[in-house]
């Protein structure tokens, strides 16, 4: 390129506005078909695998006995399959891109315990332990491994 057309340019764009955002002071726009990341309604969630199994890039790690599912947002490529396989429909994309991170980490979210028996709901018909009859007794429950107590990413 000539000396001549380069210094017009130079002088042409010093009166335009930057070619780029002002990122993260101006937001990024997102568009209906932005993929964004994928967000998991754990309530939802039966800790089933399948997006673990189908999952191209290895990004998600599901732990049925901990009750916990992870990913790892700096290995997924939002391919969208995880969101296609999903039998329960927990999995979506957000359109909007993660926040930037000085280290890459997991995003690991633990599902909710289900009420144990000594926390049903009032208005329960269970016939208490003493009026149950003999030989009757249930066998008595394995401890639940412990959960992880970090939630959300
Ligand atoms: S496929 Fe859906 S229901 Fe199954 S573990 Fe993954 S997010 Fe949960
Ligand atoms: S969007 Fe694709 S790469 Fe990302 S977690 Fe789902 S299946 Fe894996």
């Amino acid at each position: 390129m000539g000396s001549f057309r380069l210094t017009k340019m130079s002088l042409r764009n010093l009166g335009r506005k930057p070619a780029t955002r002002p990122y993260p002071q101006q937001p990024a726009r997102y568009t209906p078909r932005t993929k964004g990341h994928i967000v998991n309604n754990i309530e939802l969630c039966i800790l089933c695998s399948i997006c673990q199994k189908r999952c191209p890039a290895t990004a998600l790690t599901v732990n049925k006995a901990q009750g916990t599912w992870t990913i790892n947002p700096f290995s997924c490529v939002q391919c969208g399959t995880c969101v296609r396989v999903c039998p329960k429909k927990s999995l979506r994309m957000q359109p909007e891109y993660t926040a930037a991170a000085a280290q890459m980490h997991d995003c690991t979210l633990v599902k909710p315990e289900p009420a144990l028996d000594g926390e049903r709901s009032l208005g329960s018909e269970r016939p208490q332990r003493s009026e149950r009859l003999p030989g009757s007794e249930r066998p008595q429950r394995k401890p639940r491994p412990e959960r992880p107590s970090r939630i959300g990413c």
